[in-house]
């Protein structure tokens, strides 16, 4: 098989990351509950909250934080409690800690992958804390490059395409998102590889669309082996 190029996501699709997230949610839930609001009016606000925060402050665990906060604040109004935001933060603070559990089958496939083709990690985020969670991933040595932007959106995948001088052809990107990784990817004229995970974010839910590139769809990272 001729090399390809293998643009390849991170959260949830190299290790967990939106379980973690959704825990704190849950919990977060929990903690207001006593004021009186139904639970998944609870999550609508914080949805909302989130949305705006990502536009003006990015994604990532302190736009987060400050997500919760908020909508703890907008629910509480006057009964807000300072220990209650604190509570807050320190549940933030505890998240920002937990170590990437990689998922199954990733160390071996990365090794495989790599041997025959180019692998370029590509996740968005807050560059610190992203980069942070490669390192500490302890997968960094089988990308050839690790590529961290804000948004990944067709922008995005062409100034990869540019910088990277991959042929549109030969190149695929992999991922768990049809918002972020499918769609922009097969737009700005890759093929792609969807790897459906039971918890991706709400924020991330898509319909896939079509390109010009293939798509194919596997059900663990392991069956990348059987593409390339
Ligand atoms: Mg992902």
């Amino acid at each position: 098989m001729r090399r390809h190029t293998l643009l390849i996501d991170a959260d949830d699709t190299l290790w967990e990351n939106n379980v973690f997230f959704e825990r704190v949610i849950e919990d977060f839930i929990s903690l207001v509950e006593p004021l009186g609001y139904a639970r998944d009016y609870t999550r609508r606000i914080l949805n909302e909250t989130e949305r705006r925060n990502i536009r003006q402050h990015g994604y990532g665990v302190r736009s987060f934080g400050r997500s919760l906060e908020e909508t703890y604040l907008k629910l509480a109004g006057h009964m807000a409690k300072r220990n209650t935001v604190e509570q807050v933060a320190r549940m933030v603070r505890e998240l920002e800690s937990t170590p990437p559990k990689i998922l199954d089958g990733v160390p071996e496939t990365l090794a495989y992958l790599s041997s025959r083709h180019r692998l370029i990690l590509f996740t968005k985020g807050e560059a610190a804390e992203q980069a942070a969670k490669v390192e500490r991933s302890g997968l960094q040595g089988f990308f050839e490059a690790i590529e961290i932007v804000p948004e990944k959106d067709v922008t995005a995948y062409t100034g990869l395409i540019n910088r990277h001088r991959i042929v549109k052809s030969h190149g695929w990107m992999v991922g768990n998102s049809p918002r972020s990784d499918i769609n922009p990817a097969l737009q700005a004229g890759l093929n792609a590889v969807f790897i459906p995970h039971h918890a991706t974010w709400e924020l991330e839910h898509s319909e896939l669309l079509s390109g010009t590139g293939k798509l194919v769809i596997v059900s663990t990272f392991r069956e990348l082996r059987h593409h390339f």
